[in-house]
């Protein structure tokens, strides 16, 4: 994606009366201004509430949704995007009593109200209110971790915000909710241990759920193109990480499942081809979830008869699970599955063009690119 940089030093002081005191009330933020343009501004540090906290942000993971809401400009500009972050606590309302300045937490942008009947059914993301996003760097909340300074609305300060060990970086921190979105993937695909996963696309989301699936004992398979990270699959614990343009995958899944094929594929790659193969490397009445088809419209080819005949499932997931919050900080937490190997880049907010660019075009060398605002 071609991401044009304005390089204007914008000023959009709305209402100078309710500007905040931190950092001189101003702040440096990447703009979203329409279809693949990011534009680095100087906006007011956003004031907070009583029952708020203003973070400043030190890690925000870039993001694959991001990706494609800033280069096909699916919702409209303004907004200021980054909703993997993590940060120190530099401003309190005067209601909040869970969290003090100084404190070093992660931030879950999206927050179900437990109530609807989507909530009850526990299809936590497609509940109205978890749509409302409750962090914002300025404009349209949009996650607000590409700035410098992120306002985190009471809610989310209730139920979403979770204090980090001193041991565990920011880094490591902001994979909390894209861990969630994995585990609440391989729930909804009712993994049990014991089961063959085969893993389409090893990229920073295909080798979270990659580790996750094997550290609920599991045995995986990842699929790349890419060899560097095949290499790292296999470093981080798949049992064979291969290239479908080389390697014979059917042959390999079938040697170990004797003969019947995967019990879960994930189709962690925004590629029509994977989800064609998946139906065919799970097994009779195996799952195929897909995990990257984010863009509405997009048609994909399925064998009927796969589903019907041989009662195949073709499932989904979608964001994170409110319920999971503990036990994906807890495996961060505790390392029981490795996130810093994840990262391939670090950039200064100035340089989020150039990150986006990268993760939107995969090479043998990135993986996760995070934000340094
Ligand atoms: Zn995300
Ligand atoms: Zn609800």
């Amino acid at each position: 994606m071609a991401v044009g940089m304005k390089d204007q030093q914008q000023t959009v002081f709305a209402d100078r009366g309710k500007r905040s005191s931190i950092n001189g009330g101003q702040m440096r933020a990447a703009v979203y201004r329409g279809a693949s343009l990011i534009s680095l501004e100087t906006v007011p540090v956003p004031k907070i509430s009583e029952g708020e906290i203003l973070v400043r942000v030190h890690a925000c993971g870039v993001c694959g949704t991001d990706l494609k809401k800033i280069e096909y400009g699916l919702v409209p500009p303004p907004r200021i995007f980054g909703h993997e972050f993590a940060g120190t606590v530099v401003e309190t309302g005067s209601r909040v009593t869970r969290f003090r300045v100084g404190d070093r937490v992660a931030v879950h942008h999206h927050i179900p109200c437990r109530k609807c009947f989507y909530c009850r059914k526990k299809l936590f993301s497609q509940c109205e209110f978890y749509r409302r996003t409750g962090t914002t760097a300025g404009f349209e909340p949009a996650g607000g971790g590409f700035a410098e300074y992120v306002r985190v609305m009471d809610w989310i300060v209730e139920e979403g915000t979770i204090l980090v060990p001193e041991d565990i970086s920011f880094e490591e921190a902001s994979f909390l909710e894209p861990l969630n979105t994995c585990l609440k993937a391989l729930e909804t695909a009712e993994l049990e241990s014991g089961e063959v996963v085969v893993v389409y696309g090893q990229g920073p989301v295909g080798l979270l759920m990659m580790q996750s699936a094997r550290r609920e004992g599991n045995r995986v398979v990842g699929l790349d193109f890419i060899e560097k990270r095949l290499e790292i699959s296999r470093e981080l614990g798949a049992e064979a990480a291969l290239n479908p343009e080389k390697d014979n995958v059917i042959e390999a899944v079938a040697g170990m499942t004797e003969g019947r094929g995967a019990d879960l594929a994930i189709v962690a790659a925004a590629s029509p081809r994977a989800i064609e193969d998946a139906q065919g490397i799970v097994r009779r009445g195996g799952r195929v979830l897909l995990f990257a088809q984010t863009v509405a419209g997009e048609m994909i080819p399925v064998d009927a008869s796969r589903i019907c005949v041989e009662e195949k499932k073709l499932i989904g997931s979608y964001s994170a699970s409110i319920e999971l919050q503990e036990k994906a900080a807890q495996m961060i937490f505790k390392r029981e599955i490795n996130v810093a190997r994840l990262i391939s880049h670090r950039f200064a907010l100035e340089l989020l063009p150039e990150g986006i660019h990268l993760a939107s075009h995969p090479s043998e060398h990135s993986l996760k690119v995070v934000i340094q605002p």
